[in-house]
């Protein structure tokens, strides 16, 4: 089967207040209607039509310059307009056109994938996703609850056979409608195959969307090593563990810990706990490292960033402590506030080698991620 894509993208991209229209934002490096076409590479799709704004010509021109699949269209002054403009460059042989919103550049790989398969199955295919919202309709003087299951949100890719949806538009001849399949509903009078979508699939509409394409995670590594000796409380991710050495340090010694405070204070661009907690300071002399790391997580909050992962290895070559792990696990997700599952702890020996091999010191090797809040 030849499927080519209609892009809708004669938007001014408004109501995410940036000034420019929103498919030229910079999303990890390219524009993000470069990010929405790069999902559409698939052998079945031989054409892509850009409805675009005329304001934006020149800028698509450059973003779509050498790219033969793709043919560049004037949009019309409303979405319907737009479609029905770019369904006069689809090929002649394609058998159906997948009608895609410009701003929805998440688009994962399986759900296009499904949505084509269950258009040559069904004749047609519309993407889906159910409301997780309670849902009220409104009028002026009251609201009253909408029944969740009988909903679903609608999204694109829309996808109709090409006579079909040609047929459909000729005879809107101009009329707007929210979307292809109510217009298709409306004219050809034939159910719509709803497709499983991905809430992954947004459309970016908002100040605060635009905000948080670029705001991935912030990743940071941490180090750190402790001498083991007699006479001291070993404490790991602020846990005791039993044995018959503890760490040498100015503070309780609890190297997990310190690794992970790195970690994070690394993946915020900011100095190491060395530079932070000076071990010159009297106030941190045997000080509870899990007190420190609250202080590393306020000041994260500070930022607006939160923990959202941590992994640390240990590497000792004793005590043994994975019985241990899921204690500390624990105790460091109550302490950071996030969910158990996202603390990762595992703990290796060095196989006899080494400064932990020789049962002199501890050490941890640590990753955190965080996110803004
Ligand atoms: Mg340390």
């Amino acid at each position: 089967m030849k499927f080519n894509v209609i892009l809708a993208c004669g938007g001014m991209g408004e109501r995410c207040g940036l000034g420019y229209n929103k498919l030229l934002l910079n999303v990890g490096g390219i524009p993000l209607l470069e990010k929405t076409l790069n999902c559409f590479c698939h052998n079945d799709i031989s054409k892509i039509v850009i409805a675009y704004n005329k304001n934006d010509k020149s800028a698509i021109e450059k973003i779509t310059e050498g790219r033969d699949e793709i043919i560049l269209c004037e949009g019309g002054t409303s979405r319907s307009q737009s479609i029905a403009n770019a369904l006069k460059f689809v090929e002649d042989n394609c058998d159906f056109v997948i009608i895609h919103d410009g701003a929805r550049c998440f688009l994962p790989k399986e759900c296009l994938e499904r949505g084509m398969q269950e258009a040559v199955e069904y004749g047609n295919s519309v993407l889906y996703v159910n409301s997780v919202d309670s849902l009220r309709i409104v009028d002026e003087i009251k609201s009253q609850p909408i029944e969740r299951s009988k909903i679903v949100r609608v999204q694109t890719p829309q996808i109709f056979k090409k006579d079909e949806i040609t047929k459909a538009y000729a005879l809107a001849d101009g009329k707007d409608f929210s979307d292809d399949a109510t217009l298709y509903e409306e004219y050809i009078k034939k159910p719509i195959r709803l497709t499983y979508g991905s809430e992954e699939n947004i459309k970016v509409t908002t100040p605060s969307d635009c905000k948080n394409l670029n705001g991935g995670l912030l990743i940071g590594n941490g180090w750190d090593t402790h001498r083991l000796d007699f006479g001291r409380k070993l404490i790991l991710g602020g846990v005791q563990i039993p044995h018959d050495k503890g760490l040498v340090a100015h503070s309780d010694g609890d190297v997990l810990i310190h690794a992970i405070m790195d970690a994070i204070l690394s993946a915020m661009h900011e100095r190491d706990i060395g530079i932070l907690f000076p071990d010159t300071d009297n106030k941190f002399k045997d000080i509870s490292s899990v007190k420190l790391l609250q202080e590393v997580l306020k000041l994260a909050r500070s930022k607006g960033l939160a923990v959202k992962t941590v992994s640390a290895v240990i590497m000792a070559q004793k005590p043994k402590l994975s019985p241990h792990i899921p204690a500390i696990q624990k105790n460091l997700a109550d302490i950071m506030g996030i969910e158990e599952n996202c603390v990762s702890i595992s703990a290796t020996t060095t196989e006899k080698l080494g400064m932990a091999g020789r049962e002199e010191g501890i050490s941890v090797s640590s990753v955190a991620t965080l996110y803004k809040i």
